[in-house]
């Protein structure tokens, strides 16, 4: 055994190593370019094994020299691709045709009676070109690791470089055991280099997934978690979002981990403990539940959560997500809550037309009555009586129209004469909040209106003055014509209308009373739009009035009366 023999033996353990490496990577990540790596490097070990260590006599025969031919272009060929795939480029299309024109060169010129040397310099040279590329590629390419993309960049350099003065060491010196050994660290060091290069690549592209879906978690409105079970129970993370859905700080979270458990409405907390017991079979519906929020609010939220169970199949984590649903709710408990009282409203309705039954008869004596002799003295208050009742039927009446189905109908209507009518009811209604209302009405022509509708529309106005208005205050309700426009106004002495909460006015359900729908405002636009009317509002803090322009093209003017 001699030295050249030896360290053909080390060189081919480089290279092993290089291949254990890459096939190692490949079942791991199963990345394709680790496969081509792989086999390019075995093809070279199956060279190394049977040629370089003289196992095969190939250096005398033509079919020998040209299988080591065929190996080593192949090999160059692959270990090329796989670095283009390494660093996402298709093959340039060079590296084919110079592979494939190299390999009929040497094999014609392996027809020639060339020393052996001249034979083997176009394939040597062309694994030197191969290797100094890659080497290059490595250390050009800015994106991958710094040091260990200088480890292997280097390594091939070196390898190559070695390579060149190959053909020109004559067999039998001192060099070539060197020149083998070096080669077979530098094989190596490419192995190492590759290894640490694949898993820097591999740890930063992880780092960058994982800062990308850290920003979708952190900027998601919902409450995203994660809560590992086993041993012992901690939140491992919490979205910043729990801040603003719940009130506390993921930092606060993070220091009681039993904070998520705490603020679950005590009504609530079975809940969580049955889906918890049931899981996995209650996973198919998030659990809805309420949570008591840091300023003491009630939030209603979803929950959806997802079992993390360890290879023994033992549940040791739970990650969710909790959404915010409380407008949802409002919006299911406000369509319950006007299901009830549009059947209230119906029974009331019955019991309206009940209750005007015994007042028309009640009515029909008192006018008997009044006209007999004994009673003549008290006729005044016979006529106070009866005007009462009559006020109680207009109420009733009007009460009644409003409890109907509506159907809108533009028919020509006097919108004065609506106003009229329901002023007994608007005036009750002041009078029982302690204001006062008044009627300015001008002349104004018959307009095509729904009566059931600007009836709804002034008693909301109406309804928003009053409460908007201290006791005392007076409430003025006015038609008019601006610019050959008819106008109906409803003016408060209240506090007027703050302007950030203007831009919000008519917005469902944007209320600021405690017991408000925040229905009133959106009607009454509907109302208007159904109109072809528009609504202007002109607020200070001496009161608000609210202007409906009915933008009827106005027909001709009822004579004056
Ligand atoms: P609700 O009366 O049920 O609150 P509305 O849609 O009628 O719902 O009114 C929405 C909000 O608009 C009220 O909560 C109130 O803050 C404001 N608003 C309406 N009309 C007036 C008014 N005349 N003066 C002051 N604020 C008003
Ligand atoms: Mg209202």
């Amino acid at each position: 055994m001699n030295y050249t023999y030896l360290s053909v033996i080390g060189s081919l353990i480089g290279t092993i190593a290089i291949v254990l490496i890459s096939l190692y990577l490949y079942v791991l990540y199963r990345k394709r370019y680790m496969g081509i790596w792989a086999i390019g490097w075995l093809i070279l070990v199956i060279r190394h094994a049977i040629m370089d260590t003289g196992y095969l006599p190939w250096k005398q025969s033509f079919l020998g020299l040209t299988f080591y031919l065929l190996l080593t272009f192949i090999y160059v060929l692959l270990i090329v691709w796989s670095t283009y795939s390494f660093i996402n480029k298709p093959l340039n299309k060079f590296w084919l045709y110079g592979a494939a024109g190299s390999f009929v060169i040497s094999t014609a010129l392996n027809l020639l009676p060339l020393p052996l040397t001249y034979k083997l310099l176009l394939p040597i040279y062309v694994c030197c070109i191969a290797g100094i590329w890659i080497g290059l590629t490595f250390l050009r390419n800015q994106e991958l690791p710094i040091f260990s993309r200088l480890i292997t960049g280097y390594a091939y350099l070196l390898i190559s470089l070695i390579n060149f003065s190959a053909p020109f060491i004559i067999p039998g010196s001192w060099v070539l055991p060197w020149g083998y050994a070096l080669g077979g660290i530098l094989r190596l060091t490419v192995a190492i280099g590759t290894l640490m290069l694949y898993f820097e690549k591999t740890r930063n592209a992880l780092s960058a997934k994982e800062l990308q879906y850290r920003h979708l978690a952190e900027n998601a409105i919902d409450v995203i978690y994660y809560y590992r079970l086993l041993p012992p129970a901690t939140l491992e993370y919490v979205s910043p979002s729990a801040l603003a859905v719940t009130g506390y700080t993921p930092t606060e979270y993070y220091a009681n981990n039993r904070l998520i458990f705490t603020i679950i409405h005590p009504e609530d907390k079975t809940l969580l403990g049955d889906f918890i017991a049931n899981l996995p079979h209650t996973l198919s519906t998030p659990l809805t539940l309420r949570l008591l929020c840091k300023d003491k609010n009630t939030l209603w939220v979803e929950h959806k959560c997802l079992p993390i169970y360890d290879k023994t199949g033992h549940l040791i984590a739970v990650e969710g997500i909790i959404r915010d649903v409380s407008q949802r709710k409002k919006l299911e408990q406000m369509a319950s809550t006007f299901d009830r009282m549009n059947m209230v409203g119906s029974m009331a309705a019955t019991v309206a037309h009940e209750i005007r039954n015994p007042m028309t008869t009640v009515r029909g004596y008192l006018q008997f009555l009044e006209r007999k002799e004994k009673y003549q003295t008290e006729k005044e208050n016979f006529r106070l009586m009866i005007e009462e009742i009559d006020r109680a039927n207009t109420i009733i009446r009007e009460y009644l129209a409003l409890s109907r189905e509506k159907f809108v109908s533009l028919e020509p209507c006097s919108l004065n004469h609506i106003i009229e009518t329901l002023f007994p009811l608007i005036q009750a209604d002041a009078t029982s909040s302690k204001v006062s209302a008044s009627l300015t009405l001008e002349n104004i022509p018959d307009l095509p209106l729904d009566k059931n509708e600007i009836r709804q529309l002034l008693l909301n106005l109406v309804r928003n003055g009053i409460e908007a208005m201290p006791t005392g205050g007076k409430l003025t309700i006015r038609t008019f014509l601006d610019e050959n426009k008819a106008v109906l106004s409803v003016s408060d002495q209240g506090s007027g209308i703050p302007p950030d909460m203007l831009e919000q006015l008519g917005t469902p359900f944007f209320t600021t009373k405690e017991n408000g729908t925040g229905l009133g405002l959106p009607i009454c636009y509907q109302i208007a739009h159904r109109h072809n009317a528009s609504i202007k509002i002109d607020t200070s803090v001496q009161g608000t009035t609210f202007f409906v322009y009915f933008n009827h093209p106005l027909q001709s003017m009822p004579p004056e009366l």
